[in-house]
């Protein structure tokens, strides 16, 4: 299979990684996000593991201290009565989204990463694969990564795969330090905490701060199981009344499900009812889930949440989308005959990892959000992908 210039649909944290190995492979690359401006990630936290930062330290030099926080401690809470069910060592670093791809889209530069592509249909021959845009555009390229997230066009197209709504939505949101009452923020600090609920669980960690001087911000997430049904559809719409798929945020928010957030704050423990009413812009995301049979299909390959999409309890979804452009990189680059037999093997061994994780994560959630027995410390919950097979 000859390749010469591939074309990376979605422009986030696994399009960028996998465009940047591409072209250090000698590829020539263009990135196609739809969003009309520069990603944002909210303030949203991640986990720093090995395969997120892996290009950042092995190819850019970057300092982690510069990029993440650190914590040495995961304690376990009753989120009710504040309660502490167990503590363990354990040293994690904690980042935010919008560190990462900063980062990552400084390296990449802004020619061939195009804004406002919104991919709308997809077709190939044995030669190349033709691309559609919203806006009318096409596109010829030799070979196409799928980096388009959880709700892939790319994977619709090819698998006809839709995420499932996995029986739960999240609450996310960020407060600064001196919103906090001293005694809530250290308690908070130096540490990832559950908070244990009979129907649901918190987390919260602390990440880097975005204003200058402001080293930390905590980062904390809500997990409510919510039926599908009207409930779920009145959460889910904004302010307008319209029904949203994925996340309604802040500025969106319906005020009757604001007030609801609050309302239930009041049932939770002190330090945890004072980090949601401090945060100032909550939002609301549905959890769902994917698999597929299949990520290669000719000259399209699908990497990240586009492959299989993972519920985000073990804190590595970001790093299974580098980790598919780190190895998807490996099986492209190289001589031209060998390419098919090689994709072949990159797709077992991805989607072994990849559904490895899916299991893990929502036997995770089976526990977590069940009022179930979630030890501290347990080793198979320990975040982070499972080992190649
Ligand atoms: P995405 O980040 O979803 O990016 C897809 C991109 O494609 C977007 O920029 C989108 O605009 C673009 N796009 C979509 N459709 C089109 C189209 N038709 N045309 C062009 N562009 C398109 N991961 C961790 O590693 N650690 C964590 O601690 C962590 N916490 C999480 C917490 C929550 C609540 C959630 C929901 C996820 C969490 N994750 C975490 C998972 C992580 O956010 C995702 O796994 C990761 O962002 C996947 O990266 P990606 O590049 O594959 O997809």
């Amino acid at each position: 299979m000859e390749i010469t210039h591939v074309a990376v649909i979605g422009g986030s944290i696994g399009g960028l990684t996998t465009a940047l190995l591409l072209c250090d492979a000698g590829f020539t690359v263009d990135v196609y996000e739809r969003s009309s401006r520069v990603l944002s990630g909210l303030g949203n936290g991640i986990v720093v593991q090995p395969e997120l930062v892996r290009y950042l330290v092995e190819r850019a030099s970057t300092d982690i201290d510069a990029v993440s926080v650190s914590s040495s401690t995961m304690q376990y809470v009753d989120a009710i009565t504040g309660e502490q069910r167990g503590a363990v060592s354990a040293e994690w670093r904690f980042t935010s989204y919008d560190s990462i791809y900063r980062r990552l889209l400084e390296l990449f530069g802004t020619d061939r990463y195009h804004l406002d592509k919104n991919l709308v249909g997809l077709a190939q021959d044995g030669e190349s694969v033709q691309l559609r845009f919203a806006d009318g555009s096409d596109v010829n390229a030799c070979f196409v990564v799928g980096a388009d997230g959880g709700m892939s066009t790319v994977r619709q197209r090819l698998t006809g795969v839709t995420p499932q709504y996995a029986g739960y939505v999240t609450w996310r949101g960020m407060v600064e330090p001196a919103d906090l009452p001293e005694a809530t923020w250290n308690f908070f600090d130096n540490a990832f905490t559950y908070g244990h609920l009979p129907n649901g669980h918190l987390i919260a960690y602390p990440i880097p701060g975005e204003e200058p001087g402001v080293v930390k911000r905590l980062n904390f997430q809500w997990y409510w199981n919510v039926p599908t049904g009207p409930e779920l559809d009145e959460i889910m719409s904004d302010c307008h009344g319209i029904r949203l798929p994925v996340s309604v945020h802040a500025h969106a928010l319906c005020p009757r499900t604001l007030s609801e957030l609050h309302r239930r704050s009041e049932t939770l423990a002190p330090m945890f009812r004072e980090v949601v009413k401090a945060s100032p812009l909550p939002f609301v995301t549905v959890v769902s889930d994917a698999n597929v049979k299949s990520t290669v299909h000719g000259r399209v390959a699908l990497v990240g949440d586009a492959a299989i999409t993972p519920r985000p309890h073990a804190a590595a979804g970001a790093a299974k989308a580098a980790y598919d452009g780190w190895t998807l990189t490996d099986a492209l680059a190289g001589s031209a005959e060998g390419r098919v037999q090689r994709l072949k093997e990159w797709e077992r061994r991805q989607l072994a990892v990849g559904r490895g994780y899916l299991k893990k994560v929502r036997k995770m959630a089976s526990r977590l959000q069940y009022g179930g027995d979630f030890a501290p410390g347990d080793p198979e919950f320990r975040f982070g992908l499972p080992r190649e097979p």
